[in-house]
């Protein structure tokens, strides 16, 4: 089954089919690097992380460039140095390496590169230069300005109005500007300021152009994949497809552009200006297994609005604990993973990225596993755990060993709780089931609800 994906241009779902299958080419805009990323920021990198691997598996591991640029130099970035009393580089090293940390414990691949926009400004000059040639670009006062009205297309991916462009770009009304449309692709620097010389004086380039001129570098003029939160579509993206396309005499830049939707807390989009936001790391730092957070992430599907809460983390707790226990059923030494993913997961992903139907799939294989365990069908059980983990492989979850992740308070628990159960069922056999009920209520006790299925086996959830 081919991949399908969802086109923000053409809004609706094509089959992906890439201009290389050689070299499959994603670019998604990377963090800003002034503070920690959050929970909302890390569900673009690993929604974008799970297209990667889904991609790795069609078309092999060599074989998909995944560009995610890193942002360190922008006006927030001179203002959180500022305010921190650190050098500009050692802010955004730090936070670069803190980022690689927490989109790694969330099982975020690296990407193939990681261009940083302080490494390109030559390419964002040459690409300037090439927008005032052909007209499509003014140098004014120090500053460097689009002019939209050169590029009849503006407008395309946003499907914006002219008012609504205006109204939604809050455009800031400047002397130098000729049309109040106008972005900045080149400001000027103040001697204290980060700057670097150019044919229209010290400055620093605007923010679309970054990744315009990155994508470039490192993909070519034209790709397959462009991606990104909702909130980028404009002006972020709309700005970068009017320089790039204008740039190459019109030719098409990117393919398929993609877009997760907002993560959000009381149905309020999550956000560091707002200060709703909680930190990937405050997290991990709490004692959340990477793999938890992950799997909450993957629970909504991408487009959709995800509101964070914490009865959402506790059933993706529950449910990573859960696969890890089926996984260690009968204490396999070994899990095969040669047959690779089950076809009906890779078939959810290949729907546009339906990773809550991929999900469900694994809760299923992981029932199917405990009662072929329960049953004594153990070839039944350990083709099932194949499955259950080469699937979970694919989404980036259950990497590590059941011993390894069920160390601790939870593992004793779980062990309990299987011996209790097996107790119970060994009484109901027997038609003891005053000492049956006993069980289950012990176990009500310490907030393990049992729940009996219909096909004779017990499950328990925690209260
Ligand atoms: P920023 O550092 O704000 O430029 O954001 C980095 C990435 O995270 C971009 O792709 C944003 O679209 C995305 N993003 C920011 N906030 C949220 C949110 N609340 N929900 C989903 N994605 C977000
Ligand atoms: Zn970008």
């Amino acid at each position: 089954m081919p991949i399908q994906l969802y086109n923000s241009l053409t809004r609706r779902k094509e089959e992906f089919v890439p201009i290389d299958p050689q070299n499959v080419r994603m670019y998604v805009c990377g963090p800003t690097v002034y503070d920690l990323a959050h929970i909302g920021n890390a569900r673009a990198v690993v929604v974008f992380d799970q297209l990667y691997r889904l991609l790795r598996h069609t078309y092999g591991e060599g074989h998909v460039t995944y560009v995610r640029n890193i942002t360190d130099i922008d006006d927030k970035i001179i203002d959180a140095a500022r305010a921190n009393g650190e050098p500009i580089d050692a802010l955004t090293r730090r936070t670069t390496d803190l980022f690689h940390q927490d989109m790694a414990a969330l099982g975020a691949l690296p990407p193939s590169l990681e261009p940083r926009c302080t490494a390109h400004v030559p390419q964002m000059i040459a690409m300037i230069e090439q927008l005032i040639a052909t007209q499509h670009a003014y140098a004014a006062e120090g500053h460097v300005l689009f002019a939209v009205g050169s590029w009849p297309r503006y407008g395309r991916l946003s499907r914006r109005s002219r008012q609504e462009l205006l109204a939604g770009a809050r455009v800031e009304v400047a002397p130098y500007k000729r049309d109040p449309g106008d972005f900045v692709l080149w400001k000027p620097s103040t001697p204290d300021q980060p700057g670097w010389d150019s044919p229209w004086g010290r400055g620093r380039p605007g923010w679309h152009i970054e990744c315009s001129a990155m994508s470039e570098a490192h993909l070519g003029p034209h790709f397959d994949i462009h991606g990104g939160g909702l909130d980028l579509i404009f002006p972020h993206h709309e700005n970068e497809l009017a320089q790039s396309e204008s740039a190459h005499g019109g030719e098409k830049f990117v393919n398929f552009w993609v877009h997760n939707g907002f993560l959000s807390v009381d149905q309020t989009k999550m956000s560091k200006s707002l200060g709703n936001f909680v930190t990937a790391r405050e997290l991990l730092q709490h004692d959340v297994p990477g793999e938890v957070i992950r799997l909450a992430l993957l629970s909504t599907h991408y487009r959709d609005p995800l509101d964070w809460t914490e009865a959402k983390l506790e059933q993706a707790e529950q449910a990573v604990f859960r696969f890890y226990v089926a996984l260690n059923r009968g204490k396999p030494l070994a899990i095969d993973l040669s047959p690779g993913p089950p076809a009906v997961v890779l078939e959810a992903l290949q729907d546009d990225l339906n990773t809550p139907l991929a999900l469900t799939h694994l809760y299923e294989l992981a029932h199917s596993i405990n009662r072929s365990h329960e049953q004594g069908d153990a070839a039944g059980r350990s083709r099932d755990q194949a499955a259950l983990a080469a699937g979970g492989r694919l989404l980036g979850l259950l990497g590590r060993t059941p011993e390894e992740y069920l160390k601790g308070a939870q593992a004793s628990d779980a062990a309990l709780i299987d011996s209790r159960i097996a107790a119970r069922a060994q009484a109901r056999k027997e038609h003891r089931f005053a000492d049956a009920d006993k069980i289950r209520a012990e176990l009500l006790a310490t907030g393990i609800v049992l729940e009996d299925r219909p096909d004779g086996t017990t499950d328990w959830r925690r209260a």
